[in-house]
């Protein structure tokens, strides 16, 4: 079975970290506009933006990860955070969950958002 799901914090690690791409690709494409001084300077502020914005998101990874469980993954033996009801192993992508009726099931990110709309 292809495993195509990561562990969350890996995800938003991973999301943070091309906002900083896209920051320095923006404020670099500013540089072709430096005659106009106007465009020039909404793309630095765009890039800014951007980075700013990931720092943000890597301060939520910070407070999320206080927030995860951390368990022993089963399958590999170290140690790991889940989020949420089911998460993923960040070493070995062994699906993990902390939900008793869920044990054995297949992997389903859903589950997590289900139990968002019951709350
Ligand atoms: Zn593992």
């Amino acid at each position: 079975m292809a495993r195509k799901y990561s562990s969350k914090i890996n995800k938003i690690r991973t999301f943070a970290l091309s906002l900083v791409f896209v920051g320095f690709i923006i404020m670099y494409l500013g540089i072709f506009f430096r005659t106009n001084m106007w465009v020039m300077t909404i793309f630095m502020l765009l890039g800014m933006l951007s980075i700013i914005a990931s720092t943000v998101v890597y301060f939520w990874i910070g407070m999320l990860s206080t927030k995860a469980i951390q368990v022993v993954c089963p399958s590999c033996e170290k140690p790991t955070k889940i989020l949420g009801r089911v998460d993923m192993c960040m070493h070995c992508r062994e699906p993990l969950t902390l939900d008793r009726n869920l044990e054995g099931k297949e992997f389903d990110e859903n589950y997590n958002r289900k139990k968002m709309n019951m709350e």
